[in-house]
């Protein structure tokens, strides 16, 4: 059953989580006005179900269940239909709320992985992530994904650290389940969640054992405690600026770090424990499944970027100008190449065993760096086509008031096709994706949501084939192919 997201507050209404914000302990967070956006943007993540502009590409039928489910939180992507449908959906819907939220791609890494351990361990994962997975797409539950770990020193193994253990741990188990310890940072939605997953995040050697867990918990479960941030500009409980923050004050983020005070976890939701040498699967399968969205992602932002780039410059009158035109075609090319690998990584795809659809590695991975390093190039021109007037113009409190408004339309108007006020408009929303609070959290969620731009480097790396490159180079060079001395040996063997 899919739910409206009045359906979702209502869920959410019964939650209890243990939230900290800005100095003090947060009591019916529900209620409170620095929540409202990110539920705003959670609850939209259903509307778009009930709207007929995304209905025929956010809904689908999922056979694990036998029912319509939302496709960005719990389609299992089993074809490649449902890859290249994710894309479409995931660019339509960023370039105009920044996040499609896309938990289901959770589910599919979960999927995989606990397929991948049963296979090798005889374990009963698999199974249990299917009860859950089922459990969540019924009742049409939302979860986030704390994955990221604070790391500590970069350089050092997590079991090197000198000062503690900045990851999640299992401190004990016993026939009912196991207890957790440790902190996840980065959590998107964090507090406006019902369930929590959390997973390893990177390869880990045998003495780092006790990190390879994975497993999911309500977000209020005792022992559970989240740090977290107001949205940019959502820092205060005054009223909304929808001119100066229109985004933002709508659908801006919080953001949160986890805190798990030896957390109990039931067995039947634990669906990896100790399996060290598997945890490697998890950033591979999240460069594929998950960097496809994130490619399409942040076409949808360069959309984003480039309708206000062109607004602004038919407000300012510089619309039909070579050099604006330039730029704005840049950003064209910009978030169609990218939408581009999106699509060509679901075309280049194939299917896991287990059986998910991961789309290729080296195209996706190639098109999230290429639009990563434009995120900040984007945003300069932004800067460039808008003037200098994004940083300078009076701010929105001085158009509320009747004395300076006045002096505001006599003199800050642009083309006559639009009224003073809808150029402040067009400016004020080139100010908070551009110079803002908000600047800096969109260039972070290009940069690094997802992850840096040198992990998807050293997966296209890994995945390009180099060696059909290079021995073409040698054909036309004329140079023949030279056995190492080792594979010499290999050979002759
Ligand atoms: C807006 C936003 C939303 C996010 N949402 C989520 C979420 O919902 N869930 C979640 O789990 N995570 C989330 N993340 C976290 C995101 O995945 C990480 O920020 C990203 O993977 C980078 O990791 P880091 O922040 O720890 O940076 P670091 O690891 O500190 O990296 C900083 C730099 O150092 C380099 N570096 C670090 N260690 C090494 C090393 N050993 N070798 C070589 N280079 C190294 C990196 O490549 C990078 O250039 C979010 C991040 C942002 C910005």
């Amino acid at each position: 059953m899919i739910k409206t997201g009045a359906q979702y507050r209502d869920d959410m209404e019964r939650m209890k989580p243990s939230i900290y914000m800005m100095g003090e302990k947060v009591e019916n967070y529900q209620k409170d006005p620095r929540f409202r956006s990110s539920f705003n943007l959670v609850a939209l993540n259903h509307d778009i179900c009930f709207d007929e502009k995304y209905r025929d590409l956010a809904v689908c039928h999922e056979p694990l269940v036998d029912e319509p489910v939302r496709r960005f939180t719990h389609k299992l992507q089993t074809t490649q239909e449902d890859s290249l449908k994710k894309a479409q959906l995931t660019r339509q819907v960023c370039r105009h709320h920044i996040c499609g939220w896309c938990m289901s791609n959770s589910l599919c890494i979960l999927w995989t992985l606990t397929h991948d351990i049963d296979r090798k361990y005889g374990t009963e994962y698999h199974q249990r992530f299917k009860e859950f997975a089922g459990f969540l797409m019924k009742n049409d539950y939302d979860c986030f994904w704390a994955m990221m770990n604070p790391k500590g020193d970069r350089s050092l193994k997590l079991d090197q650290q000198k000062q503690g253990s900045p990851g999640v741990k299992i401190v004990r188990k016993d026939k009912k389940g196991i207890v957790v310890r440790g902190a996840k940072v980065s959590n998107s939605y964090a507090t406006c969640s019902l369930y929590t997953f959390a997973v390893p995040c990177t390869a880990l050697t045998e003495g780092e054992k006790d990190y390879a867990v994975a497993f999911a918990v309500p977000s209020d479960e005792k022992g559970v405690h989240f740090i977290v941030r107001p949205a940019p500009n959502r820092d205060s409980s005054a009223p909304d600026h929808d001119m100066e923050n229109p985004i933002g004050s709508e659908i801006g983020i919080v953001e949160g770090t986890v805190i798990f005070d030896d957390v109990f976890v039931p067995w039947e939701r634990v669906f990896m424990c100790g399996e060290w040498d598997m945890a490697q699967q998890l950033p591979l399968l999240f460069s594929n499944i998950h960097r496809q969205s994130k490619c399409a992602c942040l076409a949808g932002h360069s959309d984003l970027v480039c309708g206000v780039a062109s607004l602004v410059a038919d407000v300012n009158g510089t619309s039909r100008i070579g050099h604006i035109r330039e730029k704005i075609t840049q950003l064209m090319i910009e978030a169609e190449v990218a939408y581009g690998c999106s699509l060509g990584a679901a075309m280049e795809g194939s299917l896991h065993p287990g059986g998910i659809f991961i789309p290729s590695t080296a195209i996706t991975n190639a098109g999230v760096t290429y639009i990563k390093k434009l995120t900040g190039e984007q945003i300069q021109l932004l800067h460039d086509v808008s003037g200098g007037i994004i940083c300078t113009m009076p701010v929105e409190a001085d158009y509320r008031n009747p004395v300076t408004k006045k002096w505001m339309d006599a003199y800050l108007f642009g083309s006559s096709k639009y009224t003073t006020e809808e150029r402040l408009r067009a400016l004020y929303l080139a100010q908070e994706i551009a110079s803002s609070k908000f600047t800096g959290y969109f260039i972070g969620w290009g940069v690094n949501a997802a992850g840096s731009p040198a992990a998807c480097d050293i997966f296209v790396r890994s995945h390009y084939d180099l060696k059909a490159s290079v021995s073409v180079a040698r054909e036309w060079a004329g140079i023949k192919e030279k056995k190492r001395p080792s594979q010499k040996a290999n050979s002759e063997r």
